[in-house]
């Protein structure tokens, strides 16, 4: 059975350190929530997991199958059964995703890889039209992730982590590629970090663990309860206000125009 397993994982960006020691074990028919407030580091944990360009790497490691992943470049993570569904999904002008993903499967059966991607188009509401056009190139935001849920659908990686799943997508794209996921994750045993920072997705994608994500790290793992209670309380007990800064008293740099006036 597959697992991904993170343990110690520490990495910087423009020399801050935004990951301070992430332990986290996913396996396989799996979905782990990991909720946190805006700008805790969601984004960089996706990213640095599958080998964005752009961070530093302190410490740690990353294994899928006692793989070790990091040091690998991001197509051998790919390869190893890693896929990332991008919360900005990006524009590849000049490529199709036909030829993406042609190649991605590393297949010279084109004609299999379209008839795969017309069913897995037609099963989540995404237009054909798009198929043979560029990545991305021109898609709404809603475009774009169900674009991410078809390449999901037809590579049928071994883990996937899913970055804001729901930003961008209305309640029926929401339920088509949420439950798009979780079919995956029931019929062919796909493990799923679902990195969110509200419960929306949830409805249609599953939880089996959450876990509370802020100052960098895991800091609370419970069941799909803990998601209803961050609903309603937010993230503050993981993210104590800090103090307000002291007011400084105000000095006016000009002097007071009518001081002399005054005596
Ligand atoms: P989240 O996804 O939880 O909202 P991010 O991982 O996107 O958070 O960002 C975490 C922190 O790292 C933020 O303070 C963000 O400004 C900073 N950060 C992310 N990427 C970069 C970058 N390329 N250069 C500098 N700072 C960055
Ligand atoms: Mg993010």
């Amino acid at each position: 059975m597959s697992t991904l397993v993170i343990e110690g994982l520490r990495a910087s960006v423009a020399g801050r350190e935004i990951l301070t020691g992430v332990d986290l074990e996913v396996a396989a028919g799996e979905v782990h929530a990991v909720m946190g407030p805006n700008g805790s580091g969601k984004s960089t944990l996706a990213h640095v997991i599958a080998g964005r360009h752009g961070y530093d790497v302190l410490g740690g490691s990353v294994r899928l199958d006692g793989t070790e992943l990091l040091g690998m470049p991001a197509w051998r993570r790919a390869e190893a059964g890693l896929f990332l569904a991008m919360q900005y999904p990006t524009e590849v002008p000049g490529v199709s995703l036909l030829d993406m993903l042609t190649e991605s499967a590393c297949t010279a059966e084109g004609a299999a890889v379209a008839e795969r991607m017309r069913e897995e188009a037609e099963r989540i509401g995404f237009d054909e039209k798009f198929l043979a056009r560029p990545v991305n190139v021109d898609l709404s935001g809603g475009e774009r992730k169900r674009n991410e849920a078809l390449q999901l659908g037809v590579l049928k990686p071994v883990f996937a982590v899913v970055d804001e799943l729901d930003s961008g997508l209305d309640v029926d794209a929401l339920r088509f590629v949420g439950d798009r996921i979780e079919d995956a994750t029931e019929h062919d045993g796909l493990g799923v970090l679902a990195i969110t920072h509200s419960s929306r997705v949830f409805d249609h994608l599953r939880p089996d663990a959450v876990h509370v994500f802020a100052g960098g790290r895991i800091q609370e793992s419970g069941g799909a309860e803990l998601a209803e209670e961050l609903e309603a309380e937010g993230y503050e007990r993981w993210t104590p206000a800090l103090p307000e800064p002291e007011a400084a008293p105000f000095t006016d740099p000009f002097g007071d125009p009518f001081a002399d006036l005054l005596t």
